[in-house]
């Protein structure tokens, strides 16, 4: 396991919510803030603390330590307002990574001037990978590594059948790599040259956008 953390989530909407269950789940602690009661009674069985606080109060930040956390997570969605002055709140403490949900381009913007370290977008993001899976069926998950770059998985085909990586000369041919296959639940890190494919494998395959394309293209 990574190793253990300390994260605070501000905001138990069902974004803030479920990064506090994963996070649980993986093993780290937990600190959640949300001024609704009701959500704060229904996760103080899970997490490490659970406080009742409208994350705006400056002092209330102060009381609870959030300085001491590795991780702060804005999960406040509708009320970009109270976002912003929360997220200022976290800078000027001096927390160093703060994570925001942010609304829209707007919202996002000012988050970066305040400081943000780390802006994300969720339904936009999820909306991405949706359409990249439903309108390829080879892939099936897929990490961006930044805009020409990713990390994907590949569902190997017929074609692939008892093909080996250096009769595809995959990597001189394609410039991407194989770091590893999947066959149910093994999983074979860094595949030998001579290592034969089956339909079924799925190849985690890293490099450029356009040649992982090709590649797909031409061979699966
Ligand atoms: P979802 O992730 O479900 O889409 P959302 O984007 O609709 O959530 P909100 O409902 O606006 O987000 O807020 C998420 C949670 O943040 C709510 O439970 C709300 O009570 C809490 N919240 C909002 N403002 C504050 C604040 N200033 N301090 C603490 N908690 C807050
Ligand atoms: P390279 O310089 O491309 O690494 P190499 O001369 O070291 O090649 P091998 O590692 O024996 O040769 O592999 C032969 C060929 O098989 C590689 O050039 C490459 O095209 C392909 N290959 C081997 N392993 C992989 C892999 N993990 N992913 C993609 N292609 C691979
Ligand atoms: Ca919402």
């Amino acid at each position: 396991m990574a190793k253990k953390k300390q994260f605070v989530v501000i905001g138990l909407g069902r974004f803030g919510g479920s990064i506090c269950r994963e996070l649980i789940k993986i093993g780290h602690e937990v600190l959640v803030i949300d001024k609704d009661e009701q959500k704060v009674s229904d996760f103080s069985n899970i997490v490490t603390h659970a406080v009742v606080a409208n994350s705006t109060d400056e002092n209330t930040l102060r009381s609870l330590g959030v300085r001491n956390f590795d991780f702060v997570i804005v999960a406040i969605g509708d009320n970009i307002q109270e976002s912003i002055l929360t997220t200022l709140l976290l800078k000027e403490l001096g927390i160093k990574n703060v994570w925001v949900k942010a609304k829209n381009d707007y919202h996002h913007r000012v988050l970066e001037k305040i400081g943000a370290d780390t802006i994300v977008h969720p339904e936009k993001d999820m909306g991405r990978r949706i359409a990249q899976q439903m309108s390829d069926d080879k892939i099936i998950d897929f990490i961006e590594l930044s805009d020409e770059y990713s990390i994907v998985e590949l569902l190997a085909t017929p074609k692939l059948n008892k093909k080996s990586l250096v009769d595809l000369n995959i990597r001189a041919r394609y410039g991407i790599t194989i770091l590893a296959v999947k066959k149910g639940n093994d999983i074979n890190i860094s595949p030998e040259p001579s290592y034969e494919i089956s339909e079924g494998d799925l190849l985690i395959v890293i490099g450029n956008n356009r040649d992982i394309k090709r590649f797909e293209d031409e061979v699966m």
